[in-house]
Formats: structure tokens, sequence, C-alpha cells
């Protein structure tokens, strides 16, 4: 429950004077807000420039180029005669020097009112030089002594949707201040101090009044005030999320080996550095009695899945079960399958829980997970249903690839409380490598183990471009690598987002390559029922398919470990990160792998970049370090897609320093008020509701 203080922050933005319902949607296209702007969004949208009418010289002394405020006399009007299309032009002059005033398709009774002949203004604009003459073209300010008395010195800039005027966007700034509640202090006295930072609604009245261009400048007091509150609830949020995992003091669950020596001695090959590592921090944390919260991190290939076995084999040797969950259907039966191939003799018993395992099959399972008899669960966020119990879950496994939001992480470590027992450990495993900073941020303090090299005898993957209009080359290359047994994907493009024009492509493509390969051909796509992807997918598994047309479904983790070409349409269009998530399907088997990019072009620089990068490096910390500098941090880590929220007063890395305070003054509030008891306590739950942070609140209460 949001305190009621707060309701005239979240009020409708449509309700603010001179914000109308057709203005009110302009807001809602400008925060995109589809259910509606609020007032908080107004607040929250700061300007990102100002407009500096300080500058008040005399004519002779008024620099060209730049914006000045003029005091002068009218001398003359020329208006342009009846049929012409040329500018009326007022002429005003000081002791100085003179400046002519234009103006194009002119209001004629507007200028004669506000430029009578003979009166002093003030006249605010761009001054330039035009034929050897000092003008103003439109200014922005033509005022009387009265209306100079109000202007602003310095003007706010906001970024704009079309449509929607500045003055609008101004009066509706002021008109939310207004609404501004008298809110208490959260910070802790001394920040503030050793800062010099003002309060809350003193920092947002002068980030929306800038007094100077600094104003704007992320090392504003106002600026670095408004961050910090933004990160602050950020932080305070995941150090109470995560202090409430970690006080649990679960029971912990130390295996003895034994099963997961047999799995260990059964590989063909032997565990990598980086996996033994990784295992050793995650069996160390399995054993302690605090409740673990780490995140495995590792490249596509990396070994991720087997890690993941490992670990959940200490569990089941403890006497406890463990569960794993995927993003999607098809990761889920990718997942259930790799697992049991390696745990196949080791005497662990596994299910597989979707939303497609129904009736007494699904019965079955949820039986056997209810009674201890089955040690290991995967499944889709099926898991989640509240008909489904475990007897005594130790480790929960989020297969995240950003997918998830934080509270979904959550509720499946709390099926271990569902028996009456302490909720589970997690590890979440990703496969995009995220830079510190950004894990912080988005995780917290999680413990991070990485898995930074891949199993050895991986062969490099050629990585070629090629313009569509090639693709006739392309496939008389892939001629005789098919005949020869080859298996390919064939990923087609991203059309605006929208999976209906993905499919129709993909169907296109398929009907294309089936005049040619016949019936070697099989097509997968997010809008099949489940079976028929299933029945493609086992297809192009055993061969009886060799080229599979698929659309972004094949993305996140189908292992076919035959498949050596991998063909990318539109790829112009993908992200750097998919491209290497989509490459990252081959070079897993004997074979030498190669990858094709077709491209539309003309190519736009990003682009470009991308593709070269591609070609020059399969080192997946490398490219999203470069995807980083090319998207921008929200789009990294799919923001849009998990419902992380991205910042909208902090920017980074500007404020990097804040962020490490928040993150201190947040563990502070943890260790002395964790439950955000007392009159602090209570401004800390005002500051998590304005920056929407408040389901941090709700867990204290589980807590
Ligand atoms: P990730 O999930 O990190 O993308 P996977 O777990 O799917 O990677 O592993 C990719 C492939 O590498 C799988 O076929 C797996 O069997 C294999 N693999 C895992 N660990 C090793 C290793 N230590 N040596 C050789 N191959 C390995
Ligand atoms: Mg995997």
């Amino acid at each position: 429950m949001r305190p009621s203080l707060l309701n005239p922050l979240f009020a409708p933005a449509a309700s603010l004077p001179g914000v109308g319902p057709k203005t009110g949607k302009l807001l809602d296209r400008l925060f995109g807000a589809p259910d509606g702007a609020r007032i908080l969004d107004v607040l929250f949208h700061l300007p990102t420039a100002t407009i500096d009418r300080r500058n008040r010289p005399k004519i002779a002394d008024a620099p060209i180029g730049s914006v000045v405020t003029l005091e002068v006399t009218v001398v003359d009007h020329r208006a342009p005669g009846p049929r012409s299309k040329g500018p009326y032009r007022v002429l005003v002059e000081d002791d100085t020097g003179d400046v002519q005033l234009v103006f194009f398709l002119a209001n004629h009774q507007w200028i004669e009112k506000s430029l009578p002949i003979g009166a002093k203004r003030w006249i605010s604009g761009k001054l330039e030089l035009w034929d050897g003459h000092r003008q103003m073209v439109h200014p922005d300010r033509v005022l009387d002594a009265e209306g100079f008395a109000r202007m602003d010195p310095v003007e706010p800039v906001y970024a704009l949707t079309e449509g929607l005027f500045p003055k609008v966007l101004v009066k509706a700034a002021g008109g939310a201040l207004a609404r501004l509640p008298d809110l208490p202090e959260w910070h802790d006295q001394g920040v503030l101090g050793f800062k010099s930072l003002p309060s809350f609604a003193q920092a947002l009245n002068a980030a929306h009044r800038p007094e100077t261009p600094e104003a704007t400048s992320p090392d504003d007091p106002a600026r670095q005030r408004l961050a910090l509150d933004e990160l602050f609830a950020n932080q305070l949020a995941l150090a109470l999320t995560r202090a409430q995992m970690t006080r649990s003091k679960g029971s912990p669950s130390r295996g003895d080996g034994r099963i997961s020596e047999r799995i260990a001695a059964a590989l063909p090959f032997s565990l990598t550095a980086s996996q033994q590592q990784a295992l050793v921090e995650i069996r160390a944390d399995l054993a302690s009695p605090n409740r673990m919260l780490r995140l495995l991190q590792g490249d596509v290939g990396s070994g991720k899945t087997l890690v993941a076995l490992l670990a959940m084999a200490s569990v089941v040797e403890a006497g406890r079960q463990a569960a794993l969950m995927a993003p999607t259907e098809i990761l889920a039966r990718q997942h259930f399958s790799a697992l049991n191939a390696f745990a196949r003799g080791s005497g662990l018993t596994l299910a597989l829980l979707t939303g497609r395992e129904k009736g007494a099959a699904r019965a079955k399972v949820v039986d056997g997970l209810k009674d201890g008899s089955l040690n290991i669960a995967v499944g889709t966020h099926a898991l989640f249903q509240e008909s489904v119990a475990f007897a005594d879950l130790g480790l929960a496994i989020v297969d995240e690839q950003h997918r998830f939001g934080v509270h979904q992480r959550l509720a499946l470590g709390d099926k271990g409380q569902t028996s009456g027992g302490q909720p589970a450990d997690i590890l979440v495993m990703t496969a995009t490598p995220i830079p510190r900073t950004l894990v912080l941020t988005y995780f917290g303090d999680m413990d991070v183990s990485t898995l930074r090299e891949k199993p050895a005898g991986r062969r490099p993957i050629e990585t070629r471009a090629l313009p569509v209009e090639r693709i006739g080359e392309l496939v008389e290359r892939l001629r005789p690598a098919i005949a020869a047994g080859a298996r390919a994907f064939w990923v087609c493009p991203l059309v605006e987002e929208s999976e209906t024009l993905d499919v129709a492509a993909a169907q296109e493509r398929y009907i294309h390559l089936r005049d040619i390969f016949g019936d070697k051909v099989g097509l997968v796509h997010g809008k099949m029922k489940g079976a028929e992807k299933d029945s493609a997918m086992a297809a192009f598994a055993a061969g009886t398919t060799q080229i599979l047309v698929a659309t972004t479904v094949i993305e996140v983790g189908v292992d076919v470990p035959q498949a050596s070409i991998m063909v990318i349409e539109h790829s112009e269009r993908f992200g750097l990160a998919q491209l290497h998530q989509l490459r990252g399907r081959v070079g897993r088997g004997e074979a030498k792998s190669s990858c094709v990019l077709l491209y539309k072009g003309p190519l736009g620089e990003t682009a470009k970049a991308r593709i070269a990068i591609m070609r020059e490096t399969e080192d997946g910390f490398r490219i999203a370090e470069e995807d980083l500098r090319l998207r921008g941090e929200g789009e990294v880590l799919g923001a849009r897609q998990s419902g992380l929220p991205g910042f909208k007063l902090a920017e980074l890395p500007a404020h990097a320093a804040l962020l490490a305070l928040a993150r201190r003054e947040a563990l502070k509030v943890v260790e002395d008020n964790s439950k955000l008891s007392g009159p602090r306590g209570e401004a800390l739950r005002l500051l998590l509701n304005i920056f929407e942070r408040a389901e941090a609140i709700r867990l204290l209460g589980a807590g």
C-alpha cells in the first residue's frame, strides 16, 4: 500500500494546469506510459539543457550567433506588400546601433500591437548577421517592462515529442512542482552535510528552474541529490531483498560427492579450470548456513549447464531437492535433455514441468516433487504455480537470460518455504557478461562466479558478411556441404518487433529453401504449438532435416552439436549480443564451423561496427563491452524484457561515485534498521515508493 501522502505524485499528469486530454496523450507518448503519464513522470523529466537570456549587451557589443536580450526602442515598421511573400520587418535601436526583427508569415495585428513605434521593448533571441546587417529572426521574446520583469533569465529546455510545445512542458512542470507534498528527509544528515546537498523538493525545484546553464550538469548539487535519491532507492531495495534472503539461516546442504563424482567420471572430457573454480565457490555457499545468492556468468558454450547439474547433485547428495527454471519452453526441454544425458547412470531422478505437462503426467511429477521421490525439477515459470510444492527444495537455479525480473527469482526461492522449511539457495545463470557496475545496480551485491574460458578443443568459427543480393552464391556453397551431411541454422529477421511478420518472413524463406533442398529443410517459429516445435527440433537434432529455418526462438540455448553452419538473415537488424548468442549455437562439435551474416545494405555506422566486431572476435566479454558502448546500458541488460527498471535521474558513469555512496548507506540501513521502523524508516518507505521499489517493503513483512 502506497502512503496516501504520495497520492498527488501518482495522480494523472492530465490533471495538471494547461494539460488537456490531447496534451495528456502527448505526455503518455513522451514518457512511454501507455497507462497514462503521472505527475511523478513530469517531475522526473528533467531539462537536458538551458537557454541563457542573461546576456544583455548594447547592440554594438552583442555577439553574433548567440542568444542575447536587448533593450531597444522601436523605430520603424516595414510590412510586406499585400501580395508579397516577403517577411514583415521591424527596425529597433539603442544608442549604439540597430537591429532588424524579421517575421515570416507574420500576424500584422500582433506585431503592431506588441511593437508600437516609439515604445521601449526587451527583445530576446539569437542575433545574426545578414547581408551586413544585424537581424533577429522570430525573437523568442518581445516584452514590455512588465513582461521583462517576469522573464526567466535562464530557461529550461526539455526533450519533447512531436506536437508538444516547450511552453506546455514548462507550465506542466511548474504545476507538478506545486503538487509536491511536504516530505521528510530520508538521508542521513551526515551524507547531505558532507556533500552539501539540497532537499528532495529543493532539488526538483532547482532542476526544473535552472538559474545557470551549469544546472543541467551531472555535477550540479540538485542533480547529484536526485541521482543519489534514485540510486539509494535502488540499492536499498536490493540490500533489503538480499538481507531478507540471507538472514534466513537455511539448513546447509553438505554433499558427500558420491553422485557428482559418478557424473564427472562418466564425462568424455574433464571440467575446465573455471568450471571447477565455480563449483568450489557454489559448494562453499551451499554448505554454509547463510542463504546463497550467486550469479554464474559465462559466455554461450562455456559450460554452465554442467556446473548447474553438479551443483544440484551436491544438494541431492545432502538429501534435498533442486530446481532449474528456464525462460522458454524450448530451453527448458533442452536443459532437461542435456541434464539427463549427463546424469545417466548417476541415480539422479529428474522431471520436466512446463505449461504443457498436463493431466496424469503432470500429477505424477507434482506428486514426486511433493513426496521427495524426484530429486530435480526442470521447467518454465510453471514451477511457480501454487500447486507445485517440494518436499525439501535446497537450491533453485534460474537460467536468467535477462528475461525474469528480480521478483520472480525470489518467488522460486520461496518454494523452499512451502514445505515449512527455509527458502532455497539461489543461483542465477546468465550468458551475458555484465560489467561490475551493472551487476551492482541490477543484482545488488550478489556474489559472482565467472566461467572465463571455453572448453578446450573449440575451433574458431569463420564469420563472413554477405549482402543479401548474393544469397544465390550462399545457396551454391551450401549445396555440397548439405550433401556431405552438414547441418545449418538459418535465422530469419526480426521485422519491426512484430512476431506475425517474423513468422511470415521465416515461412517465405522456408518455402524458398525447400524448392532448392527439398525435405531436408525444417521450420521452427514462436507461433508453433509446443509439440510442433519439438518435432521440428527433434528432426533437426536427428539429422532428418539439415537446414532449420527459425525465428529467434532458437536464440536462447538450443544445443545441437552437429550444427556447423549459422546463417543470419538481415543481420543488420540484430544487436551485437544477440548475434553473438546466435553464433554461439554452432562451433560446439567436431566440424569446422562458419557463420554467414547476410545483410541488406546500405549499412549504417552502428551496423557496420557490429559486423566488424563479429568478424574480429568471439570473446563474449569483449563483445559485451562493445555492445555497451554501441547501445547503452539499458539495452544490454534487455531492461525492457526483464522489467528491470532503468534510471531516470542518475547518469552512469557520471554518478558512479554516488552509486558507491548509495550502496554504503543502504547497507548501513539494513544493519541498523532492517525493518524500516521509526521516523527514518517511514521516510525510507516513502523513498522506496517514490522510486517504485516498494516491492522490497513487502518482503520485510515476510522476513
Ligand atoms: P552454456 O550453457 O554455458 O552456453 P553449455 O552448458 O550448453 O554452455 O555447454 C556447451 C557445450 O559444451 C555442451 O555441449 C557441453 O556438453 C559441452 N561442455 C561443457 N563443459 C565442457 C568441458 N569441460 N569440456 C568440453 N565440453 C564441455
Ligand atoms: Mg546452455
